[in-house]
């Protein structure tokens, strides 16, 4: 059955009769329509987005507090249907998508907790000076196609916290749970501060060129970052920037192979690898290179791939067909190269569904394509390492920052190492956690500015210093 979603613009549910069609990845079915919004929409949406401004940031912390704390009610309350319009829509196994959906929710609740509250610069007989945080305005956001529902809520939510109104563009491949959010929020957020409109990619630079939008705050490729960062600067917009990434993960020789291989394994292949902070290149020592890689390949095979919604399903298909595309295109190229390959490769190419397989590649070379580009798709490649100079300098090899993992016993010897690696997040011994309340960011090609805790939020605003002579001659 096909089903129609509206835009969020100006507090009602709206459609101009033009529509683009939604994707199921696992069976290649359309199964909903929305919106094709053009300058029209975004001309409306960034209207209402600036009048509501004008009010919204004049609201107490309080007054947003309550706000923010409805649409994580409203998300977690309807967390079984968003779920599974999720799975529909973008692929991920049905508990992933849970783990999406209320992560989303929790993301709000945390967040609503967050205030930049002032700062004193001087207080003494000659002067009181303070740094205020005053919001930037109309912010556009744009996001990606892997985690749509989370990427949206950390837009939505530090903007009206921090006072800004915003106009969201959703991944044309993957609207349909955030305009259902839109519609559970549709009553709970003032008309106007958030407002939802759905497009084409040529929407997004309609977009970044607005002269009505203070800030772009952007989720996706480097490719797109750098085209976004062009489009921003005729105006000198605020931008955020959260870019791709093609993270290392280092495993020392005192590891335990047995305890370490199912997490390595889901570190990469969560979300059908489409995540990106995914362990995109995996350095093993080699004391433990053979035992380790062989029980990776073993786990791998008690795991499923195949239609998220059905249980039992571990990986679910690549979200789109660009993107399978890719994927097969740098799996042909590790074959044709003559790579080794542990499990995995073999692509049907008569299935229905956009399904690869889970591929684990044996020690390719560091400039295999498959290595240095970042595969966002089930594709591992497993990598010996000597020593720990090394191994470090390899990771760094690399215009991507984003974040990176140690595996060790030896906790303090993890902490040196993750303190030499040149990306804007490090797990030891874990992976894949991101505090609402912590910076989140790229160094280097893989980001400008940062999400997530009061860095996060700062972004949102200007800083105004207000410097008040004492005993002043007027
Ligand atoms: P993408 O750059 O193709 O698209 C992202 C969004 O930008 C979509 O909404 C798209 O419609 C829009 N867009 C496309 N062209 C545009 C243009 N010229 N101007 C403005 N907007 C435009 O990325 P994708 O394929 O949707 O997502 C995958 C990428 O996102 C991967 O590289 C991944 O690593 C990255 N990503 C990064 C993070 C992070 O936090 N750093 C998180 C998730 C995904």
């Amino acid at each position: 059955m096909m089903t129609d979603y509206k835009n969020l613009i100006d507090g009602e549910m709206v459609d101009n009769g033009r529509w683009m069609e939604v994707v199921n990845p696992a069976t290649e079915e359309v199964f909903a329509r929305v919106p094709a919004c053009g300058k029209d929409e975004l001309d409306r949406a960034v209207t209402a987005a600036r009048r509501a401004f004008k009010t919204w940031r004049k609201t107490s912390s309080e007054e947003r507090q309550k706000v923010v704390q409805g649409i994580a009610a409203a998300i977690k309350d309807n967390a079984d249907e968003l779920f599974r319009l999720l799975t529909a829509e973008q692929g991920k196994p049905h508990h992933q998508a849970q783990m999406e959906i209320y992560g989303a929710a929790g993301l709000a609740a945390a967040q609503s907790t967050l205030t930049l509250d002032d700062v004193i610069n001087q207080d003494d007989e000659e002067r009181l000076s303070r740094t205020r945080r005053v919001p930037v305005g109309v912010v556009g956001g744009i996001v990606p196609w892997n985690f749509p529902v989370m990427m949206a809520i950390q837009k939505i939510v530090p903007a009206l916290i921090s006072g800004c109104t915003i106009v969201l563009k959703p991944s044309p491949f993957t609207p349909l749970t955030t305009l259902r959010v839109a519609e559970l929020i549709k009553d709970v957020v003032p008309a106007g501060t958030v407002n939802i409109i759905t497009g084409e990619d040529s929407l997004g630079p309609l977009i970044t060129e607005h002269p009505d939008i203070d800030k772009v705050t952007f989720t996706g490729s480097t490719a797109t970052g750098k085209k976004i960062m062009e489009g921003a600067s005729k105006d000198l917009k605020r931008i955020t920037l959260e870019l791709g990434g093609n993270d290392a993960s280092i495993v020392l020789p005192d590891a335990d192979v047995e305890k370490v291989a199912e997490q390595l394994f889901w570190s990469s292949f969560t979300n059908a690898g489409q995540i990106c902070v995914a362990a995109k290149r995996i350095y093993i020592h080699e004391d433990i290179y053979d035992d380790l890689s062989k029980a990776i390949a073993e786990y791998a095979k008690g795991v499923t791939v195949g239609d998220g919604s059905q249980q039992g399903t571990g990986v679910g298909p690549i979200q789109n067909k660009k993107q399978f595309d890719r994927v097969c295109e740098l799996i042909q190229d590790a074959k044709d190269k003559g790579y080794k390959f542990l499990t995995g490769g073999n692509v049907d190419p008569t299935g229905t569904g956009y399904y690869v397989p889970i591929t684990i590649l044996d020690n390719p070379p560091e400039d295999a394509r498959i290595v240095a580009e970042e595969q966002f798709g089930p594709v591992m490649p497993l990598m010996k390492f000597s020593t720990v100079d090394e191994v470090i300098a390899r990771a760094n090899n690399s215009d991507y920052g984003l974040a990176g993992a140690v595996w060790t016993k030896d906790v303090d010897k993890g902490v040196e190492i993750a303190e030499q690696l040149e990306t804007g997040t490090v797990w030891v011994n874990e992976f894949l956690h991101i505090s609402p309340l912590a910076p989140f960011g790229g160094h280097k090609q893989s980001g400008f500015g940062a999400e997530y805790g009061l860095d996060g939020l700062k972004e949102f605003t200007y800083p105004q210093v207000i410097t008040v002579k004492r005993n002043a001659a007027v």
